[in-house]
């Protein structure tokens, strides 16, 4: 098993694909250790890109999902960001790689026993930049609001309107949208408008809260 070599591999592989383009992407993704943040026996599967369990019904998110979504937001340094589903804190990571230091991300997760633990894991690797909350990501969080970016990681019915609200004007949204069929779907704040992108056809397990699906 040499996870290092897989994961080189894996990344060409998104590369030539056509994924992921950017340098800092590129970067972020060679940087962070998914093999740290899923369970021990699946340790071996780390670079295989596809979801995977990480208890209590939830997954990892694929490796080129977390390269295309934050190619979409077009994630800079010094970003304040808000994710919605920390999970195992993976994509987390991968966004605080981007930001870096100067930059903030602030990950919510219903799941008090994963939050928990995306938290152990991002302080021992050293992600100082991740703030993880214990909520209702649908409401957003009000207390770092407004954010330069925000991107959920579950599907919901609909972009839930304290998101909109929280994001800066001029400001990225990311986002499934719809139960069993779903569109990734980018919306942009411009002043009272909001305009929306339909980013093709994804797979993400439900948003569940007030403004998601109950
Ligand atoms: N970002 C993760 C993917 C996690 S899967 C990664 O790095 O791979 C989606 C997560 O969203 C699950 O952990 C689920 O519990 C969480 N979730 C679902 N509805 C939520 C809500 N309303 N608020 C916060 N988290 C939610």
């Amino acid at each position: 098993m040499n996870l290092e070599e897989d994961k080189r591999k894996v990344i060409e592989k998104l590369i030539r694909e056509g994924y992921i383009k950017s340098k800092r992407v590129i970067d972020a993704l060679l940087k962070v250790p998914r093999e740290e943040f899923i369970p021990e026996h699946l340790k071996k599967y780390a670079y295989v890109d596809t979801p995977l369990e990480i208890g209590y019904g939830q997954t990892i998110s694929a490796i080129h999902m977390v390269g295309l979504m934050s190619e979409l937001l077009d994630l800079k340094p010094g970003m304040k960001v808000l994710e919605v589903g920390t999970g195992c804190g993976y994509h987390a990571a991968v966004t605080a790689e981007i930001v870096g230091k100067d930059g903030l991300v602030v990950s919510i997760e219903r799941i008090p026993e994963l939050a928990e633990r995306a938290e152990r894991t991002l302080r021992k690797l050293g992600y100082d930049n991740v703030i993880v909350v214990v909520g209702d990501g649908t409401l957003g969080y009000e207390p770092l609001a407004p954010y330069d970016r925000i991107y959920v990681t579950a599907a919901g019915p609909k972009i839930p309107e304290p998101l909109i609200k929280q994001l800066k004007d001029g400001g990225k949204l990311l986002m499934p949208v719809g139960r069993y069929l779903q569109k990734l779907i980018l919306a942009e704040k411009r002043g009272d408008q909001v305009i929306i992108k339909d980013c093709g056809p994804v797979a993400f397990v439900p948003l569940i809260g007030k403004e998601g699906f109950q």
